[in-house]
């Protein structure tokens, strides 16, 4: 019998057989299924990993190092070691995005040196040329607006507006928007990167986001950064949101798509699919359909034209499976930034193609009623209310 789609109960057909984690080489061999109605096509694990499955495979994983970028992300640069040249780069790099999150959020730069604030500026402007680190710095300030613009539309105008990061790993960029002004909480079930996380300041509390009990309506803005797709139960997970959210409050999921270039490229070798971490993988459709059952309201659905780590890890894992040793470093780069300005302009065509799906979606329900106190059973057979966003 063809397993089903957790998500709207269909048939499901095997789409990649017998994969194996690659990336931290936890031991077992897993397939992956999609979901047969086009107006779905989740893909998921089946059978799903068993709980030893998934502890174990998070054992080596990358939360654990102090200095670890979620998947897709990168600040472009690092500190370098105390070099005066690598230290002003660095300084023009985080300029260059202050800049950029200034002109598109409302953020206020950090005070520089003229020098540097002149060319950070010139290079904010050059970086809007290039899709993939444009959308990094977007990513960088979660997509959401200085919490200055947003006070400015809310009843209480003085408090700091508060931001939850579910997975927020050690905490490097909830540090920043702490900075920008917004009140941070994060949670992470890792427990190396819950301590490093701390060691930056920061409110973090280790373990799921159902463990921590928060009370309803606390948040004004809750962030999953490549959090879903590695959730045993993701319409619960954004349903509890939905109650964490105060009324009109707004969630920003980033999750790779299924449904995009990369997948359509890399096939099992594309660095989207990680089993057995990624328990399932969502495409426009169900993504929107997991949103609307967890009660949110869907305000954007989009691609983000980020694919430079994911092309590179995905063309390593494929030469390593043809006997190939990895590509040198610039090689890869280079064709890394070809890769992303290809799909800058098939999204041009279609906008659902790229590689990592961006939602923005608000809290729907007014979290006093009864029916938000608990949240909702995951719906499995869902309604078609994916008008024209569907592909
Ligand atoms: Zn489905």
């Amino acid at each position: 019998m063809r397993p089903k789609c957790p998500l709207c109960g269909s048939p499901t057909d095997l789409l990649h057989p017998n994969l194996h984690d690659d990336l931290y080489g936890s031991i077992g061999v897993w397939h992956l299924h999609r979901c047969s109605e086009p107006d779905c096509g989740l893909g998921s694990l089946q059978p799903p990993p068993t709980s030893a499955d998934i502890l174990a495979a998070y054992e080596s994983y990358h939360t654990h190092s102090p200095d670890h970028g979620p998947v897709n992300a990168t600040d472009g640069m690092s500190a370098g070691d105390g070099n005066g040249a690598m230290t002003f780069l660095h300084n023009l790099w985080h300029g260059a995005r202050e800049r950029y999150q200034a002109r598109r959020f409302g953020y206020t730069p950090a005070p520089r040196p003229v020098l540097e604030s002149t060319l950070s500026s010139v290079l904010s402007w050059l970086i809007t040329l290039l899709p993939g680190h444009r959308a990094d710095f977007a990513a960088a300030a979660f997509y959401l607006h200085a919490p200055q613009e947003l006070q400015a539309t809310t009843s209480s105008p003085t408090a700091r507006p508060q931001l939850l990061e579910v997975g927020c790993g050690s905490g490097k960029i909830l540090s920043r928007m702490q900075n920008f002004g917004w009140q941070v909480t994060g949670t992470d079930f890792d427990d190396n990167a819950v301590m490093a996380a701390r060691s930056r300041d920061l409110d973090v509390r280790s373990g799921t986001l159902a463990a921590q009990n928060f009370a309803p309506a606390s948040f004004d803005a809750i962030v999953l950064k490549h959090v879903l797709e590695h959730v045993p139960e993701p319409v619960a997970e954004l349903a509890l949101c939905n109650h964490l959210l105060k009324p009109g409050g707004k969630l920003i999921v980033m999750t790779p798509n299924l449904a995009g270039l990369g997948h359509d490229r890399w096939q099992r070798h594309w660095r989207g699919l990680e089993p057995p971490r990624h328990l399932q993988i969502f495409t426009p459709p169900a993504l929107r359909t997991a949103l609307i059952n967890g009660g949110l309201s869907v305000q954007e659905l989009s691609t983000t034209g980020r694919t430079r780590s994911s092309y590179r890890a995905s063309l390593d894992a494929q030469r390593l499976t043809a006997g190939k040793g990895n590509l040198a470093a610039l090689p890869s780069l280079v064709l890394a930034e070809l890769d992303e300005w290809l799909e800058a302009l098939m999204r041009l065509r279609d906008p659902l193609c790229g590689n990592e799906l961006l939602a923005i979606a608000t809290a729907s329900l007014p979290a006093a009623e009864p029916a938000a106190a608990q949240p909702p059973t995951p719906q499995l057979l869902t309604p078609k209310p994916l008008g024209n966003h569907a592909r």
